[in-house]
């Protein structure tokens, strides 16, 4: 008997010891939970160099645990706060019960800094403190917190600006240069004309404040906005200055282009083929407005991309060459498309197409570095060529392509056989001019009065 009220007892006592070390676990795992002061990770997307007039930053917060529950900064000027803001986040529920990493969760924020949001604010020097919180329970239930902290100093004499040439005639969808110098610490200069921005180049490389910059009157662009130089500095202090100029107004060509099956059948297959963003919508009419439509928006976008890689100089000396061959379409034809008597799809047709014999040769229209060799989309096999300065030239629908990226290629150089790749309805050649990866009028580049009048006589002193 007693021996088996032992065996209970021993029992009870070995129970007991199980919820006190359960227990005790418990409260040092939550004593932990609360007591830490872990919060989320943060990095400064902009790292800004001091502050200015509109200086903003981007902040970014991360936590692998936790939520980020707020962001905040503080700006201090010579021991007194001039400046807060702060974000709250509403987040998913917090999860108590959680000991491990779980989805990361992350917070960006553009804040501004400058004088724009402080008028108080001083020149001199300033300190920024930016604040993450999370939702743990840690810092007992307050959040795990992290904190960086800027000295920085603060400046608001924006960049000088001066307009070096004196008159401008800008035909619509076309280009023209502009000179100008800008005062030392100017990190940014160019042309703003609406959305678009041209950005400027230095004159040579002696020159690093006396600029050149092509800028166009894109043909979407309305000719009555207003175009103007812009120069910024590193903290965000910016100079804005008029120059002299006329827009003449053009009126672009209207088309029609009537649709076949015919011709669906033979250019939609071979493109969806080899564009693997592309699905099959089901039907020969769908798949064409896709590519219409879609892949040239798709195609457009990557030729923006491609002009950052654009040389700083300009690469050529003579006026470009236009291929000698038949005008089939020109600059921003609008286009209209029917199908079975119905109108299906417009669409502004942003080159020259050009028609010789089948597979004539295609040259290079001027001295360049070849930036793309291969399919693109709507052109079939192309070759992109940069001319430096944000001009590039686009050769579309060839046959065959004798180049490679990253060529240096002369100016009537052969660079491919003309085809009807991508969306062509024969053999020809499309050729677009790109400003900065926008198509521009190929016409003013291959006239030798306008090369000399509006580029070469302009750069002429600083030769
Ligand atoms: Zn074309």
């Amino acid at each position: 008997m007693s021996k088996l009220r032992d065996k209970s007892e021993t029992g009870v006592g070995m129970v007991l010891i199980f919820f006190v070390l359960v227990l005790a676990v418990i409260f040092v795992a939550l004593g932990l939970k609360v007591a830490s002061r872990q919060g989320p990770a943060l990095v400064l997307n902009k790292s800004p160099k001091g502050l200015g007039i509109k200086t903003e930053l981007v902040v970014e917060a991360s936590d692998a645990k936790h939520n980020v529950k707020a962001l905040a900064v503080e700006v201090v000027q010579a021991g007194q706060v001039v400046h807060q803001a702060r974000i709250d986040f509403t987040a998913r529920p917090h999860r108590w019960w959680k000991f491990w990493p779980g989805p990361a969760s992350t917070a960006e924020w553009t804040v501004p800094v400058g004088r724009e949001v402080i008028p108080g604010l001083k020149e001199g020097r300033a300190t920024v403190r930016i604040l993450a919180l999370n939702d743990s329970w840690g810092r007992f239930f307050r959040g795990g917190r992290n904190e960086v902290v800027l000295e920085l100093p603060v400046r608001f004499a924006p960049p000088q600006l001066g307009v070096l040439t004196s008159q401008h005639y800008i035909n619509h969808g076309g280009c023209d240069m502009v000179l100008f110098t800008v005062s030392p610490g100017t990190t940014e200069s160019g042309v703003q004309v609406g959305p678009y921005f041209f950005p400027s180049f230095s004159v040579k490389e002696s020159m690093p404040e006396t600029r050149l910059c092509v800028f166009a009157y894109p043909y979407n662009v309305d000719p009555s906005v207003i175009a103007r130089v812009v120069a910024r500095d590193d903290v965000g202090n910016e100079t804005l200055a008029n120059f002299t100029y006329r827009v003449f107004p053009k009126k672009f060509h209207t088309d029609t282009i009537t649709l076949t099956d015919d011709f669906m059948n033979r250019v939609v297959p071979p493109i969806l083929g080899q564009t693997p963003e592309m699905r099959d919508e089901g039907s020969l009419l769908k798949n064409f407005l896709e590519v219409n439509g879609q892949l040239r928006e798709i195609d457009a976008q990557r030729l923006v991309e491609l002009s950052k890689h654009t040389a700083s100089t300009f690469l050529w000396k003579e006026p470009f060459v236009r291929l000698p061959s038949k005008t089939e379409a020109s600059f921003a034809d609008y286009r209209t498309y029917t199908y079975n008597g119905e109108v299906v799809d417009h669409q502004t047709h942003l080159g020259f197409d050009l028609a010789g014999l089948e597979h004539m040769p295609v040259r290079a229209s001027n001295d360049g570095i070849v930036v793309l060799a291969g399919f693109f989309g709507i052109f079939g096999n192309a070759v992109v060529i940069d001319h430096g300065c944000g001009i590039q030239s686009l050769y579309g629908h060839m046959s065959s392509i004798a180049v490679k990226e990253g060529d240096h290629v002369k100016r009537e150089q052969e660079i491919g056989r003309s085809g009807q790749t991508g969306l062509a309805g024969g053999d020809h050649l499309h050729l677009t001019m790109l400003l900065d990866g926008i198509p521009v009028n190929p016409i003013e580049w291959w006239d030798p009065h306008w090369i000399h009048d509006r580029i070469q006589a302009k750069l002429q002193p600083y030769q």
